[in-house]
C-alpha cells in the first residue's frame, strides 16, 4: 500500500502476508548471514558485502555499512562499538527468532547522533534504510494526560527517509497489522504471543460485546483486534494527534480484511492541536457489512454522548497502569456512565 506520508509503496497490508511473516526476513540459500560483534568497531578498510542476489542483506552488514559512512563523515572516530549507531527497528516489526535479512527500505534507525546531511548520505547509499529518527531518550507523545493539565510533549524528528512503519502482531484470527508514525509514537516490540492482544481476544470471546471502546487507542492495536474478532461497533479515542493519524492508517491497511467499504475523514488531524484534552472530535469513521469504526481525537473522560448502544466493553491501556488501577472512583463512575465491562489489558 502507498504510504500516506512519503507516497512510496512501502506499507504492508494483511493481504501481502501469504506465508509466515518471518519469511520476509529469512535468508535465501545464498544469503550467508554472518553475525558481527556489536561491542566492537568496524574497520574503515573493510569491504562490506552488498545485497545478496535476493536483493536483501543481513542486518549486521547493513549496520556496518552505515558505520563506515558515519566514520567517513567524521561522526565516528573508529573506536565506537557497532551498537552505538542507535536502535534498529525493522518494518514490518514482528517477533523473530534470529536476526533479519533486510529487504529494501525496511530498516528505521532511532539515533541521537546522526545530523541531517550525513543521514541523507546514508539514505542514498544504503538501500535497506527506510529512515532515521532523532530522539533524545524520551518516550514520544504526551504520556498520560490529565484533564485540565498542560502536558509535556516529546516528539522525535525525522532526519531522512520515512518513519511510517508497520508492526505485525499475531492473533487467533491471523496477523494484526498496525501502522505507526514512529518519530511520534513509543516503541513496541511484538512478542510471540502478545499479552494485550490475547487479553482482548479473551474478553471479546467471553462477553460478546456489541461495542468495544478502545479508550487510549494509540495506533489502534486493541480496537482493531476487537474488530477482527467480530465486534460490530468499535470506538477508538486518543488525545495525541499522531496516535489518531496512525490509527487512520491502521484502519486503511486493514480495510479489506475487515470488510470496510467506506472510510470517511471529517477533519485533518495534522491541523488540530497536538494534544486535545477537550470534547472528543470525530475524525474518521469506517463502515461496511457488520462493521462500524469511529475514531475520535480527544479525552476519553468526555466520551459518552455519541456512543453506539448495546453491550459495551471498554479497554483502558494507559502508560501508567498502576496509578490508573488505583483510580477506583473513575472506574466506578465510568461503569455508571458508560455501562458494561471494563478491563486493563
Ligand atoms: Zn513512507
Ligand atoms: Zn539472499
Amino acid at each position: 500500500m502507498k504510504c500516506s506520508c512519503c507516497g512510496e509503496n512501502h506499507i504492508i497490508c494483511p493481504g501481502d502476508i501469504t506465508s509466515r511473516p518471518s519469511q520476509f526476513f529469512a535468508p535465501c540459500p545464498q544469503c550467508n548471514p554472518t553475525p558481527r560483534p556489536k561491542d566492537k568497531p568496524v574497520s574503515s578498510g573493510e569491504d562490506i558485502p552488498g545485497p545478496c542476489q535476493c536483493n536483501r542483506r543481513f542486518i549486521d552488514d547493513v549496520m556496518a555499512d552505515i558505520y563506515q559512512i558515519l566514520q567517513k563523515e567524521g561522526i565516528f572516530h573508529g573506536s565506537e562499538p557497532l551498537s552505538s549507531i542507535g536502535t534498529p527497528l525493522i518494518s514490518p516489526g514482528l517477533f523473530l527468532r534470529r536476526p533479519p535479512v533486510l529487504p529494501p527500505r525496511s530498516l528505521l534507525i532511532i539515533s541521537d547522533l546522526i545530523p541531517v546531511p550525513v543521514a541523507e548520505i546514508a539514505y542514498r547509499n544504503v538501500p535497506e534504510l527506510l529512515g532515521i529518527v532523532y530522539h533524545a531518550h524520551e518516550i514520544p507523545g504526551p504520556g498520560d494526560v490529565t484533564y485540565g493539565q498542560e502536558p509535556t510533549i516529546h516528539e522525535g524528528i525525522l532526519v531522512c527517509g520515512c518513519d511510517v512503519r508497520a508492526d505485525i502482531f499475531l492473533s487467533g484470527k491471523g496477523p494484526v497489522v498496525v501502522i505507526k508514525k514512529q518519530a511520534e509514537m513509543h516503541i513496541e516490540f511484538p512478542k510471540g504471543i502478545d499479552p494485550k492482544i490475547f487479553s482482548v481476544e479473551e474478553q471479546v470471546r467471553r462477553l460478546h460485546p456489541d461495542v468495544f471502546i478502545d479508550a487510549c487507542a494509540g495506533p489502534g492495536t486493541l480496537g482493531l483486534t476487537a474488530a477482527l474478532f467480530g465486534v460490530p461497533n468499535i470506538v477508538m479515542c486518543d488525545v495525541w494527534h499522531a496516535s489518531v493519524w496512525s490509527a487512520i492508517q491502521t484502519i486503511r491497511v486493514n480495510q479489506k480484511k475487515l470488510g470496510i467499504t467506506t472510510i470517511t475523514l471529517y477533519d485533518d488531524v495534522k491541523k488540530r492541536p497536538p494534544v486535545w484534552t477537550g470534547e472528543p472530535a470525530l475524525i474518521c469513521s469506517a463502515t461496511g457489512n457488520g462493521i462500524n469504526i469511529q475514531l475520535y481525537h480527544g479525552t476519553y473522560e468526555l466520551l459518552g454522548a455519541d456512543l453506539p448502544s448495546g453491550k459495551r466493553l471498554t479497554a483502558f491501556d494507559p502508560f501508567d497502569k498502576e496509578s490508573f488501577r488505583r483510580n477506583d472512583l473513575f472506574l466506578t463512575a465510568w461503569k455508571e456512565k458508560i455501562g458494561g465491562e471494563v478491563f486493563i489489558p
